[in-house]
């Protein structure tokens, strides 16, 4: 195998995960390292868009053997107890990472990608290949992924500008069995977040949160944080209080950060949430993970002939095509997710879509990509 054909993918979330079986398949030898051990929990309100459906099959992933829930109609519930009922005009499916990440692990596994379960700690571009310290050892490689995800020690390492402003939020997710239809995702909002809840596979409903970080610095812990914040909204409060908790402590991350980010530096390829994440309110960072790979995948293949790889070539083009598909979206996200998490600028938008249906439709539409 030549230089040029060896590839080192840093992080096994769905972007790295689906980069390794494309590029696997396209005859790489792909090295993933991944810190942590399949299968494993991520907070995630585990809702994709339909958008994602065909290319994940056409990866050779059998979603509906999964049994992932169809999810058809959506809710927007305010503080005030309002609520906006609408229907999906994409839809999507409610699918746990814990069963779509190991399905996506065990298939690039079964196509020769070689994992190492081991931790990331330096990167380098060096006389024109890639040195990449691992916990374990140094590795080389001409092509390196950097997939590692929204926030990992390397953007230190690295010197991401991001990485030194404060994030205000933190993301929790817990497994309940509740009593909601099968086919509705509900967004409830309180003071400095909202929540959603959709059901995922095994009759089972993720419930997952952003909140800004202050709501926490202010009370005693997570549970008093939703006893005295969450619970102000009618339908969030009876939602934890006539729920089965699944996990004994919820999954809970920190310091999540919707800046924009860098996708290339000294010949690194960002992709997934390290190159720039969307709001979840808008539903679609998992589509986006898989998207992104797909499109750096093929900027890749297309700039590799035979032994040569126009590194410069296949840098513009993913620069192009991935600022082309998600600049706008991650930018209206953003917007977006401003009308929510103040209780009367939320209000004031349920309000608005209930009165106008026109318009609902329009904000549904800008958080649902296309099929691609
Ligand atoms: C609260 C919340 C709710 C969300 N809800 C939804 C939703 O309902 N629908 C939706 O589509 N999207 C949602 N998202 C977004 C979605 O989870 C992400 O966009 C998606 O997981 C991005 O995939 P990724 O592969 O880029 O990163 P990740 O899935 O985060 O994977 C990164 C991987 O890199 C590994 N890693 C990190 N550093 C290192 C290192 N140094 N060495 C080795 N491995 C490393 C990590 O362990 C991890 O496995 C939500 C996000 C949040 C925060």
């Amino acid at each position: 195998m030549t230089g040029h054909k060896k590839i080192i993918i840093i992080g096994g979330g769905l972007s790295g995960l689906t980069s390794s079986i494309l590029l696997q398949k396209a005859g790489y030898e792909v090295t993933l390292f991944e810190k942590k051990r399949y299968p494993f929990h991520r907070v995630c309100g585990e809702y994709i868009s339909n958008e994602a459906w065909p290319f994940l099959e056409s990866l050779g992933i059998r979603l509906a053997e999964l049994k992932p829930s169809q999810i058809t109609r959506l809710s927007i519930t305010s503080q005030r107890g309002r609520e906006l009922l609408t229907n999906l005009s994409m839809g999507g499916f409610g699918l746990s990472r814990y069963k779509l990440d190991d399905q996506l692990y065990q298939h690039a596994q079964r196509l020769g990608v070689t994992f190492l379960f081991e931790k990331v700690i330096d990167i380098q571009f060096k006389n024109g290949s890639f040195e990449i310290t691992s916990e374990n050892g140094i590795h080389h490689s001409t092509i390196a992924i950097a997939a590692y995800g929204k926030r990992s020690n390397l953007d230190q390492k690295l010197k991401r500008s991001f990485f030194y402003n404060r994030s205000p939020y933190l993301g929790v997710k817990y497994h309940i069995k509740t009593d909601l239809p099968d086919n509705l995702i509900r967004l409830d909002n309180f003071n400095g977040g909202y929540s959603g809840v959709c059901k995922i596979e095994d009759e089972k409903f993720n419930l997952c949160y952003l909140s800004q970080t202050v709501n926490l610095k202010k009370h005693e812990g997570i549970s008093d944080m939703e006893e005295q914040v969450l619970y102000k909204n009618p339908f969030l409060k009876h939602l934890f209080k006539n729920s089965e908790f699944i996990y004994k402590k919820p999954e809970v991350i920190n310091e999540i950060s919707f800046e924009p980010k860098t996708l290339i530096e000294d010949h690194l390829l960002f992709c997934g949430d390290s190159a720039g994440m969307i709001t979840p309110l808008c539903g679609n960072g998992m589509a986006i993970a898989f998207h992104s790979a797909k499109i750096l995948s093929e900027c890749i293949i297309n700039s590799t002939q035979g032994n040569n790889l126009n590194r410069q070539a296949m840098e513009r083009d993913y620069k192009e095509r991935w600022s082309n598909e998600f600049t706008l979206r991650l930018t209206s996200g953003r917007i977006i997710q401003r009308l929510f998490g103040s209780p009367l600028l939320a209000e004031l938008a349920v309000t608005a879509m209930k009165n106008l249906p026109a318009l609902n439709q329009i904000i549904v539409k800008k958080t649902h990509g296309k099929v691609f």
